[in-house]
C-alpha cells in the first residue's frame, strides 16, 4: 500500500496507521500512513497537511 503522507510504500513490516478520508462525496476511504514520522513531499495536498505533525 502507499502512504497517504509521503507517497511512499508502506512496507509489510512497517508499521502504519490508518486514516479515514472523510470525502465530500459519500463513504469516504481508509488510508494508511506510516506510524514513523515520515516527509510528505514539496507539493502538499490537503491531506498531507492535515497529517503533519
Ligand atoms: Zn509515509
Amino acid at each position: 500500500m502507499i502512504c497517504a503522507r509521503c507517497d511512499k510504500p508502506i512496507r509489510e513490516d512497517e508499521d502504519r496507521e490508518k486514516v479515514i478520508n472523510h470525502g465530500a462525496s459519500g463513504a469516504g476511504s481508509t488510508l494508511y500512513v506510516h506510524t514513523r514520522p515520515c516527509e510528505a513531499p514539496p507539493r502538499q495536498s490537503y491531506l498531507s497537511r492535515r497529517l503533519r505533525r
